[in-house]
């Protein structure tokens, strides 16, 4: 039996599925679904579902996951919630997100806490009933019109099943309010030439497998889709021929909203969905910071001076997402082109790339990181930036790093270290505070992480205060180690001013040089890269990346 679930009030589901294989954008299609939906009028939330049994991302390694996506709430998620937010301009919460792990969490709880009052508890329906009442409840949250539902892995996988069940319930229950899109992959092999429409047709039979039915396919692939193709499709998936949509590849994922609204995607939707909204699409802003990425010609050169995590014969940059899109946002906004350079902090370490190279770029950012791993390069790479006044950022890593740097190189404390690597160094000018480990503990965030939004306090006449032009600020974090309060007042007399701060003053996060020493010298303990958006660049990166264009002139 399914449950009652009580009134539906015409609020409407569409899932997103994948077929034939992963990587090919489905991600972007559920974020430019939302979109294009948004800009008809809706007010429409996301959904990211990850099959995977971890109960969050934030156990992950990032070459197995990519970059791990904090929110407000401190939820540690998918990157796609990244271009979620990015793509709708706005704040998602916790329950616009799920894993198999977290929906089989709440079921054996529940059952540990008698709340299936002796009865078995499996798989279908309770796991499944679980996940459809989270889908409901994210519904409620968000207040929202359309919820659009991205159910991760591809079609075939077996952790992915139940959700696609809970799919399929949801559409009995109210056909009229739940419509299924499959975003599949057309390959066009290089011996043949020629774009091959099977695997696609495969992936319907698959769905079809589960009970479920595509109405729209959008087809992925290098290339449009031809009108023979669609016909092709149309009648071996049994889908509308208008309803199979060429999504071929583009060169800026901000286009793929405005080519969907280019195939009136937007009215095949509404019209499926028998809802009627207003008549014009409303995504002028959008349209022109898309515009500008087109536009921006002369370039701005940062250097990345992370770590780097390669596949087999690949590195991926996934792990550092945000912070690329937080770069091109502020150097569209200033009408450049970002030229981004992945430099290994190993490779700085060893002395392999030589110093003077950094003096290529117009800027240098060392991201978030954890662990040993080239971490005495990238202290030389900040060094270099800081005496040669090349406009540098920091971000949590960067600005713990900044400060070791500072307090070793200027402050006098050459045994500074972070008790990250050294947990018996001399001068733990980074370490885990005591009493921020008991309020962790409280807050029971699953580990000693400091996870989530923070309010942050800015001192007056700073870069940071000037940058946001407001006095306080909310952040989000995630990260053990804090600058030790012992030794602020040291780095202050040696001329470190530490322009954030939490409300009681305890905790630093933010520490720049003043601008009469150098152009842009700036770190942040927590990740300024998590609220930067097309619309509304980053304020930080704004003003790191003006410094770099001043610099790129000279
Ligand atoms: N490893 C550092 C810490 O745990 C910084 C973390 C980060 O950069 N996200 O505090």
């Amino acid at each position: 039996m399914v449950a009652r679930r009580g009134p539906r009030n015409g609020h409407k589901y569409i899932f997103v599925f994948g077929g034939v294989m992963s990587g090919v954008g489905k991600g972007i299609s559920t974020a430019s679904i939302g979109k294009i939906l948004a800009g008809r009028g809706l007010t429409v939330n996301l959904v990211k579902i990850d099959p995977y049994l971890n109960v969050d991302a934030g156990t992950m390694n990032p070459t197995e996951h990519g970059e791990v996506f904090v929110l407000d709430s401190g939820l540690e998620t998918d990157q796609d919630m990244g271009n979620y937010e990015r793509f709708l301009n706005r704040d998602l919460g916790p329950e616009d997100y799920m894993t198999s792990g977290m929906v089989y969490k709440a079921v054996i709880e529940r059952e540990r806490n008698l709340g299936y009052h002796g009865k078995f508890v499996e798989a279908i329906p309770h796991v499944r009933d679980e996940i459809i009442e989270r889908l409901r409840s994210s519904a409620k949250m968000a207040a929202s019109d359309v919820t659009v539902v991205e159910v991760g892995g591809t079609l075939g996988d077996f952790s992915n099943a139940l959700f696609i069940d809970a799919a399929r319930v949801m559409h009995l229950e109210s056909p009229a309010d739940v419509l299924f899109v499959m975003v599949s992959y057309l390959p066009v092999p290089y011996t043949i030439g020629e774009m091959k429409t099977k695997p696609t047709q495969n992936a319907v039979r698959q769905l079809n497998s589960y009970g479920v039915q595509p109405d729209i396919i959008m087809a992925r692939s290098t290339h449009p889709l031809d009108q023979k193709r669609k016909e092709k499709l149309a009648i071996w998936c049994n889908v509308q021929a208008d309803h199979i949509i060429s999504a071929p590849d583009v060169d800026s994922i901000y286009d793929v909203p405005l080519n969907f609204e280019r195939d009136k995607l937007s009215d095949i939707l509404l019209k499926a969905l028998g809802k009627r909204v207003k008549q014009t699409s409303d995504l002028g802003e959008w349209k022109s910071f898309a515009d500008k990425a087109h536009h921006a010609q002369k370039p701005v050169k940062i250097g990345i001076v992370g770590k780097y995590f390669d596949t087999g014969d690949f590195v991926l940059s996934d792990a550092y997402l945000s912070v690329i899109e937080a770069i091109k946002f502020s150097a569209y906004h200033e009408g450049h082109k970002p030229e981004i350079a992945w430099i290994n902090a190993k490779d700085i370490e060893s002395g392999k790339l030589p110093l003077e190279s950094l003096n290529d770029y117009d800027g240098i950012l060392v991201p978030g990181g954890f662990g040993e791993s080239g971490i005495e390069g990238k202290i030389k790479a900040i060094q270099f930036a800081r005496e040669n006044k090349i406009p540098y950022f920091g971000l949590c890593y960067g600005m713990q790093l900044l400060t070791v740097e500072y307090a070793r190189h200027v402050a006098g404390i050459p045994g500074a270290h972070t008790t990250e690597i050294d947990p018996k160094a001399k001068d733990p000018v980074i370490m885990i505070l005591p009493e921020q480990i008991e309020k962790l503990a409280k807050k029971d965030y699953g580990g000693s992480m400091r996870l989530g939004a923070y309010p942050c306090k800015l001192e007056e006449g700073t870069i940071a205060r000037e940058a946001y032009g407001e006095k306080t600020i909310s952040e989000r974090h995630r990260h053990r180690y804090e600058v030790n309060p012992e030794y602020v007042s040291r780095l202050e007399e040696a001329g470190l001013v530490f322009s954030g701060r939490s409300p009681s003053g305890k905790l630093m996060e933010i520490a720049e040089l003043p601008k009469s020493v150098h152009p842009f010298m700036l770190g942040t303990q927590f990740h300024p890269e998590l609220k930067a958006r097309p619309l509304s660049p980053h304020p930080l990166f704004t003003a790191f990346v003006k410094a770099a264009i001043v610099r790129g002139k000279k």
